[in-house]
């Protein structure tokens, strides 16, 4: 535990956009790991809120919803009901899954704002923005589509290239135009006010940077690069009229910005959920947890913590267990692509296997670094640890006990217990603190391996004791049938600690083990784990039931080819051969100075070899008539050493020399590139003297 002795616990998950479903990302991000600790918090009965909802404001859902013809409330009612379904599917169990739109957060949000607002702590900044006159709005940078400087795509956007991935200004682009109307947008003046985050850096530093270094790695060392770069104002107000009102006379037409009022949320969601939310909020012995994806870390450490200190009647988080992101068979989830695997969709083609997904998901969770989800893996994990491991010892031991003790719990006759089965005690008695360790410092990958590990045990011992060989004697021997009793009470008190320690990772399983032993749901309090007096001698059990199911070959084939073709290619091929080459902008004009600065020479490759490990380069050797000097080239991928000695070159020959995987080049060739991406020599027409100038 954390050295504060807390009184309660506030656990929240990133509110998702209701722009569109969630998928299996989503889940391993934050949802999955925050639901396995509110749970495993649930069975130590401490006393824990988990919280979430809808986040419902903000520019996509706006351009969503011109797209469709609808309107922005109907787009998030659609989204809401989808996500939330899918959580509650998938065993999810907040304690409320609220959303933005309602009225008791446009109150919190605003209210907050107001706040810092009267104390004088927003800085007013007119600056100018794109207006489109047709529409009569301001363009947010979503907004605005124009030609990408970078790469001259047509359809940037105002605050990103998605073709090239350059991040972008409005400003930035080359005829600009409205994505509303199309119309050329012009430059307006417009007031929003900032919030000047600059002033909480020295705070920020001492709160993260030495407050709290028991921060995840990828958490902490975010913070600190953000910390490290300088803080900047931001304005936390936009030109919408979707989201929450600035709550100012003279704000009209103006919105909190998303992601000031989105956080907020999370107060607004417990405000809905207890009248107690105070406590929650307010009181220093509660420990405040977010749980989210690494996209969100500035916005969970510095920005919301910069915001309730400022407002300062909030408690602050304890942690902020951010994980990385689960790739999908080797490439980045991408939802323009429908790279994905939606929850929704899984649910309907694994009916009843909620627990594998969120058993792979947490074995694999991107806990440290990205991780990558493949449905071969998928299907091993469930074939070879969830079936051969975990429900194999549970079924195994509910066989025999019918078998060889008459569907009762056997009783355990001490003096007969051998090394073998003190071991299995010792090791049930342990699991629960390695477990629980884990589980406390968000190392969910690890505590789950535990409990499996545990099972594991189960089948080596049932494997040692082999009680089926021991049935023969029966009648003759009453020492066989005590050595039997022995091995089953111990491997029934072994299914029900499996029982109560896999319960917050797999809630399915554990309700299936429940009814199975016929216990109550109070058996899976925590504290009952290590013992060995949870099923009562005499008692009688049900009928053995299979936890999980064998996947087929079949079954995963068809969610690859379903990936496959659900997807669109990573580069539209043929779309691109179909248009016109698109034509990269001239570069800023230069004075004929600049231009004389440079030295052409005309020279010969003499020599050409790869350069080791550099799968683009090209070792050069050239005879510049003056002298022969090395040069590093990047035109691997389009020539081979051999087809290109003897060929004249360009050569820039007065650029300062550059180590290239530790060989120095001397210059570079010159090469015309073509809208495919090939590359063509530029080279005198007839052969020349080397070192002729080219001018
Ligand atoms: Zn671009």
């Amino acid at each position: 535990m954390t050295t504060k002795n807390y009184q309660r616990l506030l656990v929240t998950a990133a509110l998702p956009y209701a722009n569109g479903p969630v998928h299996i990302g989503h889940l391993a991000g934050c949802y999955l790991p925050a639901d396995i600790y509110v749970r495993y918090q649930k069975a130590q009965k401490r006393d824990v809120q988990f919280v979430c909802g809808s986040d419902e404001h903000g520019v996509p859902i706006t351009i969503r919803a011109m797209k469709e013809g609808i309107t922005p409330q109907e787009v998030v009612d659609k989204y809401h009901a989808l996500i939330k379904e899918s959580f509650a599917q998938m065993g999810i169990a907040f304690d409320i899954f609220s959303r933005t739109s309602n009225p008791v957060h446009h109150e919190t949000a605003a209210a907050f704002f107001k706040k810092l607002y009267n104390e004088g702590l927003f800085e007013e900044k007119e600056t100018e923005q794109y207006f489109d006159e047709t529409t009569q709005t301001f363009l947010a940078d979503r907004y605005i589509t124009g030609t990408c400087p970078v790469c001259g795509s047509l359809s940037a956007y105002g605050d990103q290239c998605e073709k090239c991935g350059t991040s972008l200004s409005p400003e930035q682009l080359i005829h600009p135009r409205s994505t509303l109307s199309d119309a050329i947008p012009v430059k307006k003046k417009t007031k929003h006010w900032y919030f000047p985050l600059q002033n909480y850096e020295p705070w920020l530093k001492e709160w993260i940077i030495e407050g709290h270094k028991e921060w995840k790695n990828n958490v902490y060392g975010q913070c600190k690069s953000w910390l490290d770069n300088g803080l900047q104002p931001r304005a936390m107000t936009r030109d919408s009229n979707w989201g929450v009102k600035v709550p100012l006379p003279d704000a009209a037409g103006k919105v909190l910005y998303v992601w000031f009022d989105a956080p907020i949320g999370y107060i607004s969601a417990t405000k809905e959920l207890t009248p107690q939310w105070k406590d929650y909020w307010c009181k220093e012995d509660t420990k405040l947890v977010h749980f989210i994806g690494k996209d969100n870390i500035v916005f969970h450490c510095i920005i919301f913590p910069a915001m309730l200190k400022a407002h300062g009647n909030f408690v602050l988080p304890d942690n902020v267990p951010a994980n990385e992101f689960l790739n999908i068979e080797g490439e980045k989830v991408s939802t323009s692509r429908n790279w994905a695997v939606w929850v929704h969709e899984y649910v309907k083609d694994f009916p009843e296997q909620q627990d594998v997904l969120r058993y792979v998901l947490c074995a694999n969770a991107p806990e440290t670094k990205d991780n990558d989800f493949t449905w071969k893996d998928f299907q091993d994990r469930n074939n070879s640890e969830l079936v051969a491991i975990f429900g194999n010892f549970v079924n195994r031991t509910f066989v025999l006990m019918h078998k060889l003790c008459n569907g009762k719990v056997p009783q355990l006759h001490n003096v007969h217990l051998d090394e073998t089965d003190h071991a299995l005690i010792a090791d049930i008695q342990k699991a629960k603190t390695k477990v629980e360790e884990n589980l406390e410092q968000y190392k969910f990958r690890d505590a789950l391996f535990e409990v499996i590990d545990l099972s594991r045990k189960g089948n080596q011992y049932l494997q040692k004791k082999e009680p089926w060989k021991k049935a023969g004697n029966v009648a003759e021997d009453i020492i066989s049938q005590q050595l039997i009793d022995n091995c089953l009470h111990l491997s029934l008190q072994l299914t029900a600690n499996l029982a109560i320690l896999i319960n917050p990772f797999l809630p399915h399983t554990a309700g299936k083990m429940l009814h199975m032993m016929k216990v109550v749901e109070k058996m899976l309090e925590w504290q009952n784990a290590g013992s060995l007096n949870l099923l009562r001698v005499g008692y009688s059990l049900r009928a053995p039931q299979l936890l999980f199911r064998k996947i087929e070959d079949e079954e995963i084939a068809a969610q690859v080819q379903k990936l496959q073709t659900q997807s669109k290619p990573l580069n539209n091929t043929a779309a691109m051969e179909t248009t016109a080459p698109e034509y990269k902008p001239l570069k800023p004009e230069i004075v004929y100075d600049d231009f004389a600065k440079l030295d052409f020479r005309v020279g010969t490759i003499v020599a050409a070899e790869k350069v080791v490990k550099a799968d683009k380069l090209l070792q050069l050797t050239i005879d510049m008539g003056f002298e022969t000097r090395t040069i590093v080239s990047g035109i691997a991928e389009h020539f081979t050493p051999e087809a290109i000695v003897g060929k004249q070159v360009t050569v820039v020959a007065n650029l300062a020399p550059r180590k290239m995987r530790g060989i120095e080049s001397n210059g570079m060739i010159l090469m015309a590139e073509d809208s495919k991406g090939k590359l063509h020599f530029i080279h005198p027409e007839d052969v020349t003297e080397n070192g002729s100038e080219v001018r």
